[in-house]
């Protein structure tokens, strides 16, 4: 086997084009899953980086491609809804009506897991994260390989997840044998993750979102390190957030308040910069991009549809990344699909904001 410079196999990584050649892609990457080696394919959140979820070894390589700290586990993607009973030991209570909402789809669920689940799964924890992916080609994937397919984002650890085949071919090309290209993700941020272990907890937010979830459960508590950094005594409950996330070279800064005030503040900013000849870009939206003309600028979307921003927000900070030093985001409220954004946007930026309506 090939090793590049960091003692990594090395590979002539293969881009397929699923939409074009589904079946081929699909046969291909699933013989690749079975051998115990590592595909991206795209879903309905983000790009995955799979590997058979119940071979350990197949597992570690997932950690190893993308310098992924061990104690920070995965997410199981099934099939079919009755894949799940084989990975939990029991069904919580909630679990039926939630799988039959929202599966297919952006939802993760977190309950204690069977003894068929390897430890490097896990990360040594009793309970796994199951989704059920609502894209053609990840299941046709998931389904031929016959395994459930353990996958993080295929992203370099700490970077934006990867929303295109080109973002993943970027951060992961050389050291993963193939990609399936399926086009832009639809929602661009990853799935929703929802303990059901004891009081139902949002431990990540995502396209669905906290309102929908308590609509039909009931009260769903919101993990206090949603939109703050992570105290010591959270980590058991959500490993994935005590680390650097989402996060370009540039430097990020959020900015709040209302879209005039924020824009005016976001003005001085970039002037200020620009002063420092330092590259400076705005993440900006529909309602404020009058205000940055002549400064360069990406709109993302629509700030009363927050959805519209998740979709472009990990793309855009890439794309920003590649050309400026400092990136001026604006800051909304957290609620609804608000709430996904802002958890991204606030890791992003090293949890540095202004407040723009103070003062
Ligand atoms: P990824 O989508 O790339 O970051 O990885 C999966 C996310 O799910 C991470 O934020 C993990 O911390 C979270 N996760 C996976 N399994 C569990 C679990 N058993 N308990 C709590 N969170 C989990
Ligand atoms: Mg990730």
């Amino acid at each position: 086997m090939r090793k590049d410079r960091d003692g990594q196999p090395a590979f002539d990584t293969e881009v397929i084009n699923a939409i074009r050649q589904e079946e081929a892609g699909t046969i291909q990457g699933a013989k690749l899953i079975q051998a115990g080696e590592l595909v991206a394919f795209p879903t309905e959140t983000v790009y995955g980086l799979g590997a058979d979820g119940l071979n350990g070894e197949a597992v570690a390589k997932i950690f190893a491609a993308k310098g992924r700290p061990a104690d920070n586990p995965l997410i199981l993607h099934i099939a079919k809804k009755s894949d799940v009973r084989r990975l939990w030991s029991r069904i919580p209570k909630q679990a039926s009506i939630l799988m039959d909402t929202f599966w297919p789809g952006p939802l993760t669920l977190v309950a204690p897991k069977s003894d068929l689940i390897p430890d490097e799964v896990t990360a040594g924890l009793d309970t796994v994260a199951v989704r059920l992916p609502q894209n053609k080609t990840a299941r046709a994937l998931i389904a031929k390989a016959g395994v459930p397919i353990a996958a993080p984002s295929a992203n370099r650890s700490g970077r934006p997840s990867p929303t295109t085949a080109q973002h993943v071919l970027d951060d992961l090309g050389g050291r993963i044998p193939l990609i399936l290209d399926g086009g832009s993700c639809h929602y661009g941020v990853e799935s929703t993750v929802l303990s059901l272990v004891s009081e139902p907890t949002i431990l990540r937010p995502g396209a669905i979102t906290r309102e929908m979830l308590s609509a039909l459960i009931g009260e769903v508590r919101v993990s206090a390190s949603i939109l703050s950094p992570m105290k010591e005594d959270e980590i058991a409950a959500s490993p994935g957030m005590k680390y650097q996330h989402y996060a370009p070279l540039a430097e990020v800064v959020v900015v709040l308040g209302a879209p005039q005030q924020a824009a005016k503040r976001i003005n001085a900013l970039y002037r200020a910069a620009e002063a420092e000849e330092r590259s400076v870009e705005i993440a900006a939206t529909e309602q404020t991009k009058q205000f940055y003309r002549g400064m360069r600028h990406i709109v993302l979307g629509d700030r009363n549809a927050p959805e519209t921003l998740c979709a472009n927000l990990f793309s855009a900070l890439r794309e920003m990344d590649s050309r400026a030093e400092l990136i001026l985001a604006e800051g909304i409220a957290a609620e609804d699909e608000g709430l996904a954004y802002m958890n991204r946007l606030l890791r992003a930026a090293g949890f540095v904001v202004i407040d723009a309506s103070k003062e």
